[in-house]
C-alpha cells in the first residue's frame, strides 16, 4: 500500500495466474498449456518476421490475421476482433459490452478472472450456481441481467454445453450480450461461431494459447456481429493502437492457416485425455466429463491439497483451488502420453495402489 495509489488501485483484488516455475525438469500440468510446440509454419513465420521491418509499427488492424481467422470460421473480417491474449479481449468486453445498469451473470464456479474484471471496471455481477453434477444449467440464466458470460467448456470443470443449450441461452437473453468464452472449445465441443450470423447478441471469444500452442505469444480474438466488434475496436483504439506486434501477427496467421497441424495436435490431446480419464478412474478418482485439455478430478479418500503437495515432491505440478465446493478437486492439464504416464505412476505410489 502506498499513499500514491489511487482509490481504484486500493480497491483491486488482482487475478493470480498459475505458477510458472523457474525450476527445470518439472512436469508442468498446472496452466493448461499445450504439450506440443506450435506449428512449424508458425515458428518459421515468426523467425522470418525478425528483420529490419521491426523498426516499423505493426498493422494496427491486423488485417491479414483477421482475414485468416474469418476464413477459418466462415465469417467476414468485420466480424473479428483481435487482442493481446483472450484476457485482453475479455477486459475490453467487460468494459465495453458488459457494463450496464443490471448485474451480469456468470457461474459460481468458473474462470476466476471474471470477478477481477468486474472489480476493475465497476461491473455489478451475480453468480449462478452450477448444479450438483457441476454442470451449467442454462435455464437458470433466464432472468433479468446486464449480460451473461460463461466459458464453454467451463473452466475449471471441463463440462461442455451443446449448441442447442447455447441457443436457448441466446434466445432467453436477446436484450443483453451473451459472451461464450471458448478458450478450450477445440478439444471437444462445437463452436458457437456457427451462430454468430443469426444472433446479434452473441460474442464468441477464443485464444491461440491452448489449441494452437501459442500461450507465450499472447493472441486472442472475438467473433460477433460487426457492431459488437466495432464497440471493442472503439475501446482498443482508446487504449493501445498496436496490441499485437509484428511477430505475433505473423505467427498467429501461419498457425491459423496450418489446419493439418492443428487437427493432428488437438486430436493427440483428446486421445491422451481419454486414456488419462480411464487411468484416473481405475485409481478410484471421480473425473468430471471433460471436453477441454484438462480434467477435473477428486479422490473420495484423499485430500486434494495433500495430493497436489505429494505430486509436487515428485516434480509434477497440477492446479488446486481453495474455493468452496471444489476444494477437493485437482485440475490436471493433459500432457504428452509420457507426462500423463509419469503422473499416473506418481499417483499409484502416493495412493499405495
Ligand atoms: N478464458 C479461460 C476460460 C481461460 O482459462 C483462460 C486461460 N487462463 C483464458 C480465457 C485466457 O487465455 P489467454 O489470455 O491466454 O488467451
Amino acid at each position: 500500500m502506498s499513499k500514491y495509489w489511487s482509490a481504484v488501485v486500493r480497491g483491486l483484488t488482482p487475478y493470480v495466474p498459475g505458477e510458472q516455475p523457474k525450476i527445470a525438469d518439472l512436469i508442468k500440468l498446472n496452466t493448461n498449456e499445450n504439450p506440443y510446440p506450435p506449428s512449424p509454419a508458425a515458428t518459421a513465420a515468426i523467425a522470418a518476421a525478425v528483420d529490419g521491418a521491426l523498426r516499423l509499427y505493426p498493422d494496427p488492424n491486423a488485417d491479414t490475421l483477421k482475414a485468416a481467422i474469418a476464413a477459418h470460421h466462415g465469417l467476414k473480417p468485420a466480424q473479428v476482433f483481435v487482442g493481446n491474449g483472450s484476457d485482453e479481449v475479455l477486459a475490453f468486453v467487460f468494459q465495453g459490452l458488459l457494463q450496464h445498469e443490471q448485474p451480469i451473470l456468470f457461474p459460481d464456479i468458473t474462470y476466476s478472472f471474471y470477478p477481477v474484471y468486474c472489480g476493475l471496471y465497476g461491473v455489478q455481477y451475480k453468480t449462478v450456481p452450477l448444479d450438483e453434477g457441476f454442470r451449467i444449467r442454462v435455464a437458470d440464466y433466464a432472468q433479468p441481467n446486464g449480460g451473461v458470460i460463461l466459458p464453454n467448456p467451463n473452466a475449471p470443470t471441463g463440462c461442455l454445453l451443446s449448441l442447442e443449450e447455447i441457443e436457448t441461452l441466446l434466445q432467453a437473453n436477446t436484450a443483453s450480450v451473451v459472451v461464450i468464452d471458448e478458450a478450450y472449445i477445440d478439444f471437444g465441443g462445437a463452436s458457437a461461431a456457427a451462430l454468430v450470423d443469426r444472433y446479434p447478441n452473441l460474442l464468441v471469444v477464443q485464444t491461440f494459447s491452448k489449441s494452437r500452442s501459442l500461450a507465450g505469444m499472447r493472441v486472442g480474438f472475438a467473433l460477433g456481429n460487426a457492431e459488437l466488434i466495432d464497440g471493442l475496436e472503439r475501446i482498443k483504439n482508446s487504449f493501445n493502437s498496436y496490441p499485437l506486434d509484428r511477430l505475433a501477427q505473423a505467427g498467429a496467421t501461419a498457425a491459423m492457416e496450418d489446419r493439418a497441424y492443428f487437427e493432428q495436435t488437438r486430436q493427440a490431446v483428446i486421445d491422451s485425455r481419454e486414456r488419462l480419464n480411464d487411468e484416473l478412474a481405475a485409481l478410484g478418482f471421480e473425473v468430471l466429463p471433460s471436453a477441454a485439455n484438462f480434467v477435473f478430478a477428486r479422490h473420495p479418500k484423499r485430500d486434494a491439497a495433500q495430493l497436489a503437495a505429494s505430486l509436487r515432491e515428485r516434480k509434477i505440478i497440477v492446479r488446486h483451488f481453495k474455493t468452496a465446493r471444489i476444494e477437493q478437486f485437482l485440475r490436471i492439464t493433459i500432457g504428452t502420453d509420457e507426462q500423463c504416464g509419469a503422473l499416473v505412476k506418481a499417483l499409484k505410489e502416493i495412493l499405495g495402489a
